[in-house]
């Protein structure tokens, strides 16, 4: 029975054409490329063949309206962006998967000028002929680290590369093995390094490294000595690091060069907000680093960029190198780093205008009145007491393998249900136009009001007013 009951469904699909003349799927036909609204009718039927082909029922029903609106949903899908604007209610300001930092304003209007017309990228306007992309964000930064020269590439794991692969392929770089590390995304400390062609010569212990230890690895093939930052662990306990300026003294004596990847590069000092021992990028120039990478859109706030810095005749050879096309930056990085790098010139300029440095200076006051206010906002929704809703004290991250086990304090709003798990209540505001990111934490669904952007109390409060309006008439 189940074979034939099979067969007369399949026989019932209807055909494409007969979708097309349908009301819902005209109105898609309206709104969407033809193409697109053609995919979603082959893919809704091709489902539907196979749902039964492959089910042992029950089977589904072919309701031809139905189907006809399944398949504007469905070109709906298929012709929307991908890429989309979240709310970020997770408190980790550098979200690295949400888009990291956010550009100040100065940045965006900066990105408009100089992208929607033409402009001297690789012009020199003095002389009127070719020039150089590598001149335009160098000299604010020269002017604000105090580096003799700098290079902007796409990002820190290619500045990274580029100084490997440049100064020390085929040589030794010693580096200590509590500074072997990974960063999210496959980014690790030896892989890049033998990806490099550079020869990675660990010394010390995971705890202790001693200045005799680097001592005793400089041989006659080693080419430089570097410091990694380690952004994303701590290490505790018996430990013992070699400070950069012992290290910059070592690597004078030899006549080898000094590199610090410092991975997020801070230009300003955090420690009034709480957050301690991120060494900023000049006091790294100025205890003798020879050469350090840093990243755009980490804690400076920028776009995604790496960011060599140094000595003017190791930034030559960088530049010098092949690969440097490799990891060559855009215009849009170009205008918009130097736009933010322009807001450091004054340090309260910058606190106030770059976002990612506005959320982590936000005072527990104001977090506090920011929860009330979004308490307040789901309150109004809260129909037939749906949610139970809380402000508690908690704590934000700074993210992006910046400053870890160094939690900020703030308030979060939590949320929890009689009628939906806060794991459902996590997946409907993901799936909520737009998406809304928060955390589950012991069976409370969580929303840290730190990153969140003005406007978006409303948003959050209109998807808890769809979800709680959904599940009530249900
Ligand atoms: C983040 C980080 C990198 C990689 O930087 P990207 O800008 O993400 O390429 C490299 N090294 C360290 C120490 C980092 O923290």
């Amino acid at each position: 029975m189940g074979k034939n009951q099979a067969k007369e469904l399949l026989r019932q699909i209807p055909g494409v054409d007969a979708l097309l003349q349908m009301e819902a799927v005209r109105e898609a036909l309206l709104r969407h490329p033809r193409r697109i609204v053609l995919e979603a009718i082959r893919e809704e039927l091709d489902e539907i063949r196979h749902r039964i082909l492959e089910s042992a029922g029950p089977y589904p029903t072919l309701e031809p309206m139905e189907l006809a609106r399944s398949v504007a949903q469905r070109a709906g899908r298929l012709a929307a962006f991908t890429l989309l604007p979240v709310v970020n209610a997770t408190g980790i300001v550098i979200h690295t998967n949400l888009g990291r930092s956010l550009l100040p304003e100065e940045a965006l209007a900066r990105l408009q000028a100089i992208c929607s017309g033409y402009n001297n990228l690789e012009y020199d306007l003095g002389r009127g002929e070719r020039g150089s992309r590598y001149v335009h964000a160098e000299s604010i930064l020269r002017e604000l680290t105090g580096a003799e020269a700098a290079l902007v590439v796409n990002n820190n794991a290619g500045a990274v590369f580029l100084a490997l692969n440049t100064l020390a392929a085929g040589r030794e770089v010693v580096v200590s093995r509590g500074q072997l590390v990974e960063i999210g995304g496959s980014f690790r400390i030896p892989d890049v390094m033998s990806a490099s062609g550079a020869i990675l010569k660990e010394v010390g212990t995971t705890n202790r490294t001693h200045l005799k230890d680097y001592v005793a690895a400089i041989g006659d093939q080693t080419a430089m000595l570097m410091k990694v930052h380690t952004s994303n662990y701590r290490i505790v306990g018996f430990t013992r690091e070699v400070p950069l300026e012992e290290l910059a003294a070592l690597g004078r004596e030899h006549g080898l060069p000094v590199v610090e990847d410092l991975g997020s590069g801070c230009f300003i000092d955090l420690s009034p907000f709480g957050l301690r021992g991120e060494a900023t990028v000049q006091q790294s120039l100025r205890a003798g680093a020879d050469l350090i990478t840093f990243s755009g859109d980490k804690l400076l706030g920028g776009p995604q960029a790496g960011i060599l810095a140094g000595r003017k005749e190791l930034i030559e050879k960088c530049q010098k190198n092949p690969l440097t096309r490799a990891f060559r930056v855009d215009k849009m990085t170009l205008a918009a780093l130097e736009a933010t790098l322009r807001l450091y010139r004054d340090e309260r300029q910058a606190l106030e205008k770059i976002p990612t440095l506005r959320m982590i200076a936000l005072s527990p006051e104001e977090l506090s009145r920011r929860a009330e206010d979004l308490a307040a906002a789901l309150e109004a929704q809260n129909r037939q007491s749906f949610l139970r809703i809380e402000v508690r004290p908690g704590f934000s991250q700074v993210g992006g393998g910046s400053l870890p086990a160094q939690d900020l304090p703030t308030s979060v709003v939590a949320v929890q249900s009689g009628f939906l798990s806060a794991n459902r209540i996590e997946t409907i505001l993901r799936r909520n136009e737009p998406p809304v990111i928060g955390r589950i934490e012991s069976d409370h669904f969580l929303m840290d009001v730190r990153t969140l952007l003005p406007g978006q109390t409303e948003t959050i409060a209109t998807a808890f007013g769809r979800m709680i309006g959904e599940s009530v008439n249900r």
